[in-house]
């Protein structure tokens, strides 16, 4: 390769181009002349192999490889790089190990760089380095006027693999550009600008995600097909309350995990952002009943609104609530009661109350009756009988007391005021209504474990706009997919799989 006519930046230009270079969106190198370089110290190069390399200008230099873009540069590569094959395979890009060189360091190793056309070494004072956001080029003039250049990253879709991977990362990472962007400021590490970087996530890194979010989908719809499912739902609002922009509402399957739809809901869509999770249900519902599966129960927490749809839309559905949602519920019920003095007589009855709540619900065994009998003979058992009148349910169900746990228990005295203050919140008519919707036992402990994890790529109190809201949700979501379907132990693996898909469907490797 000649490639002659490069013309080396002045100093007065070289900052003008490095300022507007942070918003390239091609793949225009910036330049910067080599001659700048510090005193070249090679001092610490100690490979033995290395040193005879370009000492001896004389020995052939190897034939170029096929697979190295610009590989007529006779570069001495490091003896830990992979075999070519892998080194340059649009799979291996993703995983190959990168590092932070510092300019001066490059610098002294292209010092030691021979033409390999005539052997000769080359011109430090006729070589240019040129950036293109984290890549960098270098164009040389050996003595005899032979031009080459070399790049510090393969090439993808004609652009530095590097650039396309940051910025992937930033999304995947659920991190935002303005954050790392600043981050590379302070390391004075070349980076994209943010023009590139918003055009490589609208090009390239959101239809990959997107794509690969569809295939996986489309797995976990046929995976749950002909089955009777218990779907756990719940919403997620990437802030509080009224000033919420974004609402996730996801189904999950409560026995596998994997999750057969989610709904992205912005505010604009509705009245108040307080109705974003209703929608986010209702669409999501949608799609799953569109997928033809078979919903059996639905499982949520006591949101008024989907309470309603399920009542009013679908009633043919088992409407569950989480068995921990009502319990924390029924807890704030009872440490509000007043005065202080009741309160503190029921107080210790607290773990064993919230103990009965999960102990109830898994008894009931599907028999709404039997679980609300069971509730409500607490108020017997407090005040120590153990017995009772009942339809279903007529003695406690622990083993006989003894008379030396008698003679400790606190027991509450039946009318005593703090008794009836207990009371009145067993019996009160919105809980007993509730608790009859606990009797599957079903909880959406996983789906909630899947929220907190959802933080890292969605977090909350961020601006997004919708596609990268979109994208992470994905992204989220196929972290649980792949977890679940035994395709990823952990986040590392997942993220190979996810780039995977993005090196098939959108990274070509550009042959050099
Ligand atoms: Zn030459
Ligand atoms: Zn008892």
């Amino acid at each position: 390769m000649v490639d002659v006519g490069v013309q080396t930046s002045p100093p007065s230009q070289l900052q003008t181009d490095l300022d507007i270079g942070t918003s390239v969106t091609n793949n225009s190198y910036l330049q910067m002349p080599v001659t700048s370089a510090q005193p070249l110290d090679t001092s610490f190069i100690s490979s033995p192999k290395k040193d005879q390399d370009t000492s001896d200008a004389s020995t052939p230099s190897p034939p170029p490889s096929p697979d190295k873009p610009d590989s007529d540069v006779s570069y001495v590569p490091s003896d830990e790089l992979h075999d070519s094959n892998q080194s340059t395979s649009p799979d291996y890009i993703t995983t190959e190990p990168k590092i932070i060189a510092f300019e001066s360091c490059l610098k002294t190793l292209f010092a030691r760089v021979v033409c390999t056309e005539c052997g000769e070494p080359i011109s430090s004072d006729e070589s240019t380095i040129l950036y293109n956001g984290t890549a960098m080029k270098v164009k040389f003039l050996c003595m005899s006027g032979h031009q080459t250049s070399w790049e510090s990253q393969p090439l993808v879709n004609s652009k530095p693999a590097g650039n396309l991977m940051v910025a992937t990362a930033i999304i995947l990472s659920g991190e935002t550009f303005s954050r790392i962007s600043h981050f590379a400021d302070i390391l004075s590490l070349k980076f994209i600008g943010h023009t590139q970087y918003y055009s490589i996530q609208k090009d390239i890194a959101i239809p990959a995600i997107d794509n690969y979010y569809s295939l996986q989908r489309d797995v976990v719809l046929q995976q749950l097909q002909g089955k009777q499912l218990v779907l756990g739902g719940d919403g997620r609002c990437d802030s509080p309350g009224y000033s919420a922009k974004y609402c996730t509402y996801t189904f999950m399957d409560t026995l596998t995990g994997v999750i057969p739809d989610f709904s992205l809901v912005q505010v604009t869509e509705t009245t108040s952002s307080t109705k974003m999770e209703l929608i986010g249900f209702q669409r999501s519902h949608s799609n799953i009943e569109d997928a033809n599966l078979a919903v059996d129960v639905v499982v949520t927490d006591r949101h008024v609104q989907i309470r309603k749809a399920m009542a009013t839309d679908h009633r043919n559905k088992n409407h569950q609530f989480d068995v921990w949602h009502l319990s924390k519920s029924i807890k704030k019920k009872i440490l509000a009661i007043k005065p202080k003095k009741l309160l503190s007589e029921v107080k210790p009855w607290i773990p064993s109350i919230l103990n009965h709540v999960w102990w109830c619900s898994r008894e009931a065994k599907g028999n709404p009756d039997k679980l609300e009998e069971t509730w409500t003979s607490l108020l017997y058992h407090i005040s120590n009988r153990h017995t009772f009148p009942g339809k279903l349910v007529t003695k406690c169900g622990h083993p006989p007391l003894s008379d030396d746990a008698i003679r400790k228990k606190k027991w509450m005295a039946k009318d005593s005021p703090a008794y009836e203050a207990l009371e009145n919140v067993i019996t009160n008519k919105l809980i007993l209504r509730d608790i009859r919707h606990l009797d599957r036992f079903c909880h959406t402990g996983s789906l909630e474990t899947y929220h907190s994890m959802m933080l890292k790529y969605c977090p909350k109190r961020m601006e997004f706009d919708y596609p990268s809201m979109v994208a992470q949700n994905s992204a989220s979501c196929c972290r649980q997919q792949c977890q679940y379907r035994k395709e990823a132990k952990d986040w590392r693996q997942w993220y190979a799989v996810l780039h995977d898909s993005l090196s098939k469907k959108h990274w070509q490797m550009d042959s050099s």
